[in-house]
């Protein structure tokens, strides 16, 4: 995803640089090399070789005792093996909520399945389990799946979904790609993803977590050519391996991991103590103070997202709609099915995701309050 820096233009006319959506911060180079000598010395590349699984066991560490965590080339892609390797009839319906990114409805269709666009709770921004429920007397006839989706970070009630699970038969996969620091709890399999832009960044990156373990040996085996313990393709199958030079960045990440996290606090923090005298601006429950992620997604009085994203762009203060106006709204997912979606149109129209990094600065988040406050005066 590119992400766009300071305006050529403001540049030229000497006026201070833009205040950018994101500024992801891997692992320096230096903090990366020692694991790339291991490489050297090791001379095993891919493959599953001894960082990527030193790797795979840190991250399963956070964990309960006895999860699996796999690797993948990245989320989307762990998605659409988990719901391969979840044995679902071809052609059935996947309930997603449409307030999420777009992967999570490519990877319904790349594993054969066709996506059911759900509303979601207005205050959680996520979908409920009981309104799942409530879609349909005959839920399990009709979906064949359910995929909840973390609301940029934020945890869905977990218990309820195991219930749901218990009580409709129906299988849960967690789209929990921006919930690294959140996730502590695969009884029900869910996804992580590790791109630049996500909390703990590696580039390209993703990983299953899951208590089941013949589901993580099937989601394994379709990352490797179909093979289990021999050369054999056993199943159809892809290549979506991490290499080692990705696990290398991903062992550097995670040695920074608790003093990042406190970064991302602290810089979280900040920024709500800024917005204090301004209550048109509201957080998501617990964003910056009980958990943390990658970016900051506001909520602003009704209909307003589109006007003060364009009195912040005129005062060189970038915006981005992560979730544009919503998954089902993208062309690629026109002809979907859909139950009616106003909280997901209203969010789409009152939410915005601010300047938000790792080490914002005093100065950054002063400007950004300033910018809102020029935004938000008269408004509503
Ligand atoms: C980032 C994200 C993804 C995709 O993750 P990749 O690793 O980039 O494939 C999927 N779903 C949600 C909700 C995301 O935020």
């Amino acid at each position: 995803m590119a992400l766009p820096r300071a305006r050529p233009e403001e540049e030229l006319q000497g006026a201070p640089a833009g205040l950018a959506v994101a500024r992801p911060r891997l692992p320096p180079a230096e903090a990366i090399l020692p694991y790339l000598q291991r490489i050297d010395g090791a001379r095993w590349y891919s493959n599953f070789g001894p960082l990527l699984t030193e790797l795979e066991g840190r991250l399963a560490e956070r964990l309960r005792p006895g999860t699996h965590v796999l690797t993948v080339s990245n989320a989307t892609q762990a998605l659409t093996l988990a719901l391969q390797a979840m044995d679902l009839p071809p052609g059935g319906y996947v309930i997603l909520p449409a307030w999420t990114f777009v992967a999570t409805a490519h990877a319904i269709v790349q594993a054969g399945l066709k996506p059911w666009f759900v509303d979601v709770d207005p205050q959680s921004w996520m979908l409920d389990p009981g309104a799942a429920i409530a879609l349909s007397a005959d839920l399990k006839r009709e979906a064949c799946a359910v995929i909840p989706v973390c609301a940029f970070g934020a945890l869905p009630d977990l218990a309820r979904w195991r219930a749901f699970r218990e009580q409709t038969g129906v299988p849960v996969l967690i789209d929990a790609a921006a919930a690294f620091d959140t996730l502590a709890d695969a009884r029900l399999p869910a996804v992580v993803s590790l791109h630049a832009t996500k909390a703990l960044g590696l580039g390209e990156g993703g990983y299953l977590a899951t208590e089941d373990a013949a589901l993580a040996s099937r989601v394994r085996q379709l990352t490797t050519f179909g093979f289990k313990g021999s050369r054999e393709s056993l199943v159809t199958a892809t290549n979506a391996k991490l290499s080692e030079y990705t696990a290398a960045v991903g062992l550097a990440a995670l040695d920074a991991w608790p003093a990042d996290r406190l970064r991302w606090r602290r810089a979280a923090q900040h920024l709500r103590i800024a917005l204090v005298g301004q209550p048109m601006v509201t957080f998501q429950e617990g964003w910056g103070t009980d958990w943390v992620t990658s970016v900051c997604t506001v909520g602003l009085p009704p209909g307003s997202a589109a006007r003060v994203a364009a009195s912040l762009a005129a005062d060189g203060v970038d915006t981005r709609q992560w979730w544009g106006g919503g998954c089902h709204a993208s062309r690629a997912f026109a002809d979907c099915r859909r139950e009616p979606l106003p909280v997901t149109a209203a969010l789409a129209a009152s939410t915005l995701g601010l300047p938000f990094s790792i080490d914002m600065d005093e100065e950054a988040i002063a400007r950004l309050a300033a910018a809102l406050d020029r935004a938000l005066s008269g408004a509503s």
